[in-house]
């Protein structure tokens, strides 16, 4: 606990476990680039320097905030000092603005213009590297990479993956998988999570936006869509809608209003895998094949399983997830002419997860040699093909998901949410389903992040 002077004014601090927090507790936005609080301190943008009444300047994510202490955020000094910064990463960066994914919302391009940068003085003169397009889920472009070392520290202190790294030095330092590998040669789980990081446009979401719009364009085809129940929270939440808020029906109804034909909910798909796991689990427990019995719900999960631990694959239930689960099961309706009116059908699968990219093209994701899901798109890119469409989210009216799959049950609903199927499996195993047994599993507390 104690006092310092930020910008002539006394502020107090208590557990803060950097000045930057501190700085930020008295209401100033300072501009970061390598920090993200929840990730060990890197400290290499530098932009969070800040100046003591001495004039010595040093970075205030790395420095333990003590009494006394007096400091100022925005001199001349300041501020021509993070122009500079601003303009040298920029210096060594792919500039095409106009075409890149993440214009609209990259951080660095929106430090550049609150920080004044209006030209660049500098040549690039990093050498020009080559895309890694390997994963089905993440991109990376090396050469839009300012060498933050976000991505680096949420793979490795988040994730425990370790996929990728920092590489040679001085001008030639890159951010890359070990030996300058693909993304799919290493323990890549196609997670995402680097992406989410990311400031710019260096590591980006394989987009499924372009098939997908064609065959809504195709007369010829039937475009059916599952919707996971994490993206109707999702989902409104990037549209402003208040938090929480379940916006399905105004999903279903944009989605219809854009020519998807049926539009389904995932939560179906989960009731089935919560009676194929079940059965699964009461099976390992009588066969003496040993518990635990791990979810197969996530793909990412099952990677890192495979990949670092083999040796427990064994537990991973054999039970597709609900999107396969259902993947199937539209693929398999469909095929009745009487369903399918003679035409292709295009099965869709609204995803809040990147990793699921990959697990449609696993080789058990298919029947009778054809791929189940032919897409999965994200919640992120189901938001940029609504705002493509001009449809304005809050003025549509309410729809339900489509017979004969839109419905399922509130074990099927808590997939989404961390235990959520442990609890679903707990449920179906109860003897009695009334009321007080059902109570007394919700509130054991297998569901949530406790333990
Ligand atoms: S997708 Fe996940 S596992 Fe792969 S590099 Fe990014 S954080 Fe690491
Ligand atoms: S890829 Fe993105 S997050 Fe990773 S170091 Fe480069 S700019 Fe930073």
């Amino acid at each position: 606990m104690g006092k310092m002077t930020i910008d002539g004014r006394l502020v107090e601090f208590t557990d803060e476990k950097n000045v930057l927090s501190v700085i930020r507790k008295a209401g100033i936005d300072i501009p970061t680039l390598c920090y993200v609080s929840e990730l060990s301190t890197y400290g290499s943008c530098r932009l969070c320097t800040v100046e003591d009444e001495r004039g010595k300047t040093f970075a205030s994510c790395s420095e333990v905030p003590r009494d006394g202490m007096v400091i100022y955020t925005n001199t001349p000094r300041l501020r021509k000092y993070r122009k500079m910064i601003l303009e040298l990463l920029l210096a060594a960066h792919d500039r095409d603005c106009t075409t890149c994914v993440v214009s609209g919302s990259c951080h660095l391009l929106e430090l550049a213009q609150r920080v004044g940068v209006n030209h660049v003085r500098f040549r690039n003169t990093r050498e020009l590297q080559p895309l890694d397009d390997s994963s089905p889920s993440i991109l990376r472009n090396p050469n839009k990479c300012i060498l933050c070392g976000d991505c680096v520290r949420m793979c490795t202190d988040i994730q425990g993956i370790n996929a990728i790294d920092f590489a040679y030095r001085g001008t030639d330092a890159l951010v890359t998988p070990a030996f300058n590998r693909k993304l799919t040669e290493t323990g890549c789980v196609g997670c995402g999570q680097c992406r989410i990081v990311c400031p710019t446009g260096a590591i980006t979401v394989v987009s499924d936006i372009e098939p997908v719009m064609e065959a809504l364009a195709d007369p010829q085809t039937i475009v059916v869509a599952q919707i996971a129940p994490a993206v109707r929270l999702a989902l409104g939440d990037k549209f402003g809608m208040p938090k929480g808020e379940n916006v399905m029906g105004r999903i279903v109804s944009i989605m219809h209003r854009m020519g998807f034909d049926e539009i389904y909910d995932t939560t179906y798909g989960a009731d089935l895998t919560v009676l194929e796991e079940s059965k699964e689990l009461l099976e390992h427990v009588s066969s003496g094949k040993g518990v635990p019995l791990f979810t197969s719900c996530c793909p990412a999960w099952v990677q890192h399983c495979e990949k670092k631990y083999p040796d427990l694959a064994k537990y991973i239930s054999t039970c597709r997830s609900p999107m396969q689960m259902f993947g199937a099961v539209i693929r398999e309706y469909f095929r009745d002419p009487e369903h399918n009116a003679g035409k292709k059908l295009v099965n869709v699968a609204i995803m809040p997860c990147t990793a699921k990219k990959g697990e449609i093209l696993r080789p058990e994701s298919r029947t009778r040699g054809i791929q189940d899901v032919d897409y999965v798109i994200t919640t992120e890119e189901l938001s940029s093909i609504i705002e493509q469409s001009g449809i304005v989210f809050d003025k549509v009216e309410i729809e339900s998901a489509d017979v004969p799959f839109g419905i399922g049950s509130g074990s099927g609903m808590i997939f989404g949410i961390t235990g959520g199927v442990t609890e679903a499996v707990m449920r179906r195993l109860q003897r009695g389903h009334d009321r007080a047994a059902m109570r007394a599993i919700t509130e054991s507390g297998v569901r949530g992040m406790e333990g």
